[in-house]
C-alpha cells in the first residue's frame, strides 16, 4: 500500500449511487487503501504531501472482473496440432485434455504471472478462475493464489474435479478444493467448489461434493450446457440433463457459477431462476469453438449475468462490448439490449459482494479499487447517458491507470514495480517447457 496518499484530479468519477451510475467531475484523495474525501475539481484539498495523479478529464470507474477464467492456459499460444480438433469433443480431447497434463507448478506459476499482467493492462483486477493440472493438483491453488497475490489480484479460484482422469485423481480434485476452501482463503482470495461438467462428472462424485457444499454452504463453478454433446452425454451417461442433474443432487444456490449456458432452454432456466446462480458468458470462447452463442432474452430476469474469457484471454472491455453486439445480433432492439447490458453491469456489482462485500461504488469510505480509461467523454456525460458512452466510448479505448487497494499497479500505461523482462523471460522458458512436453508421448492419468 502507498504510504503517502493519492490524489485523482479532473476526473469523470462514475459512482454507483442507488441502482445508477452518477458520474460526477472532480478529485478523488486516497489514503491508507480507502477513499477519504471527493469534491468537485474547483474546491482544493488541503493536504500538500500527496502524489497526484491528472486524469485530464478521463474516466473513473471500478475496475474490471473476469468471472471465468482459465490461467491455466494462458500458454497455449503457437502450440503443435495434437489432432483434429473438428468439433467441441476433439478440441477438448486433442488440446486442453492433453495440454493440462503437462502443466507442473513451474509452468502454473508462469501461467499466473502472464494473467496478472494481461489483467492489470485491461483494468481486471478481480479473477475467479476455474484451474486444471491433473498430475500436479495438490498445492496448485496455492500457487496461483501467490502468484496473483503478487499483483494485488484478488481472486476466486477452484480445481477442475472431474472422472475423466481416473478415481485417484478425481480425489485430489475433490480434496484441493476442499483443503484451499478451509485453509487457504483471506480477505483477498476466496474460493468456489469446481466441477468440470456434467458428462465427466460421475453421480458418486456429485454426491461427495453436495455433502461438502452444503456443511460449508459454498457454491459451485461448473461449465454447463457449453456444448449441444453436454445435454446427449449426460442423457447417455447418467439417463438425465445437465441441469436436471445439478437440481437432483442440490448443487446450486446463490453463489454458483454456471458456465456458457449455451444450450440452456428456456425450461431450464426457469427451472433454476428461483435458486439464483449466476450464468457467465464467454462470447469469445463460444466464437472460436464454434458452439453457438446464448440466447439473451432466455435468460430470466432473476439470474445475474457475468461476463468471463474461459482463458482465452483476459479482455473484459471487449467481451462486454461484445456481449451487447451478440445481443444487436440476436435482434433484441436497442431499448433491451442497453436494458440487459445496464443489468449486468449491476449484476456483476452484486455478486461479487458475496466474495468481497467491501467491493466498491466508489464512493468516500470505499476500499479503493479503480481504473482510469483513456476516454475523455466528447458530449456531456450524466446518469441517463452513461451507459451510451460506456459501450461505445469507454469499452472501445484502453485503459490508461489501475489503483487496488489505494496502490498503483499501472500508471499512465506503465506497469510500476514490475520488471517485465524478468517476468517474460520465465514466462518464455516454462512456455518452451510446455510445448516440447506435448510433443513428447502422453501420460494417460497418473503411472
Ligand atoms: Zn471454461
Amino acid at each position: 500500500m502507498n504510504n503517502k496518499p493519492l490524489l485523482i484530479k479532473n476526473a469523470w468519477l462514475c459512482q454507483i449511487d442507488s441502482g445508477t451510475v452518477n458520474p460526477f467531475f472532480g478529485n478523488m484523495l486516497i489514503e491508507n487503501g480507502i477513499i477519504t474525501q471527493i469534491n468537485s475539481a474547483d474546491v482544493s484539498i488541503q493536504q500538500k504531501d500527496f502524489d497526484i495523479i491528472d486524469a485530464q478529464g478521463r474516466v473513473v470507474t471500478i475496475p474490471n472482473v473476469n468471472f471465468h477464467d482459465h490461467i491455466y492456459s494462458r500458454l497455449a499460444k503457437g502450440l503443435p496440432s495434437l489432432g483434429s480438433m473438428q468439433n467441441f469433443t476433439e478440441i477438448l480431447e486433442n488440446l486442453w485434455w492433453k495440454l493440462d497434463q503437462i502443466l507442473d507448478f513451474a509452468m502454473i506459476k508462469a501461467s499466473a504471472y502472464m494473467a496478472a499482467v494481461e489483467s492489470i493492462r485491461y483494468g481486471v483486477t478481480y479473477i475467479f478462475d476455474h484451474h486444471s493440472s491433473p498430475l500436479h493438483t495438490i498445492g496448485s491453488l496455492k500457487i496461483l493464489k501467490d502468484a496473483l497475490s503478487e499483483f494485488s489480484i484478488r481472486n476466486v479460484l477452484c480445481f477442475e474435479t472431474t472422472d475423466r482422469n481416473g478415481e485417484q485423481l478425481k480425489l485430489e480434485g475433490i480434496k484441493e478444493n476442499q483443503e484451499f476452501f478451509l485453509h487457504n482463503t483471506d480477505e483477498n482470495s476466496e474460493s468456489v467448489f469446481g466441477l468440470h461438467a456434467s458428462f465427466t462428472v460421475e453421480d458418486s462424485t456429485l454426491s461427495a461434493v453436495r455433502n461438502f457444499l452444503e456443511k460449508n454452504k459454498i457454491g459451485i463453478h461448473i461449465h454447463l450446457c457449453e456444448d449441444e454433446s453436454d445435454r446427449s452425454m449426460s442423457l447417455q451417461k447418467y439417463g438425465k440433463l445437465p441441469v436436471q442433474r445439478l437440481l437432483d443432487f442440490n448443487l446450486l444456490n446463490d453463489k454458483s457459477i454456471l458456465v456458457h449456458g449455451v444450450h440452456l432452454t428456456k425450461e431450464e432456466f426457469d427451472s433454476i431462476k428461483s435458486i439464483k446462480p449466476a450464468l457467465a458468458v464467454n462470447l469469445d470462447s463460444n466464437l472460436n469453438n464454434a458452439v453457438g452463442t446464448p440466447k439473451f432474452e432466455n435468460i430470466p430476469e432473476e439470474i445475474p449475468i457475468l461476463c468471463g474469457t474461459d482463458g482465452m484471454h483476459a479482455n473484459i472491455p471487449r467481451s462486454q462490448k461484445q456481449m451487447f453486439l451478440i445481443m444487436r445480433n440476436q435482434k433484441l432492439s436497442f431499448d433491451k439490449a442497453f436494458y440487459l447490458f445496464r443489468k449486468m453491469y449491476f449484476d456483476q456489482l452484486n455478486f461479487i459482494k458475496k466474495y468481497f462485500p467491501d467491493f466498491l461504488s466508489l464512493q468516500v469510505g470505499n476500499r479503493a479499487d479503480l481504473i482510469i480509461w483513456d476516454y475523455v467523454p466528447p458530449t456531456p456525460m450524466n446518469q441517463n447517458n452513461f451507459f451510451g458512452h460506456y459501450v461505445y466510448g469507454i469499452l472501445e479505448r484502453q485503459v490508461h491507470s489501475v489503483i487496488q487497494n489505494g496502490k498503483v499497479l499501472m500508471n499512465n500505461f506503465n506497469l510500476t514495480d514490475v520488471d517485465e523482462t524478468k517476468f517474460n523471460n520465465y514466462i518464455y522458458e516454462q512456455g518452451k517447457r510446455l510445448a516440447k512436453g506435448l510433443t513428447q508421448p502422453f501420460p494417460k492419468g497418473r503411472a
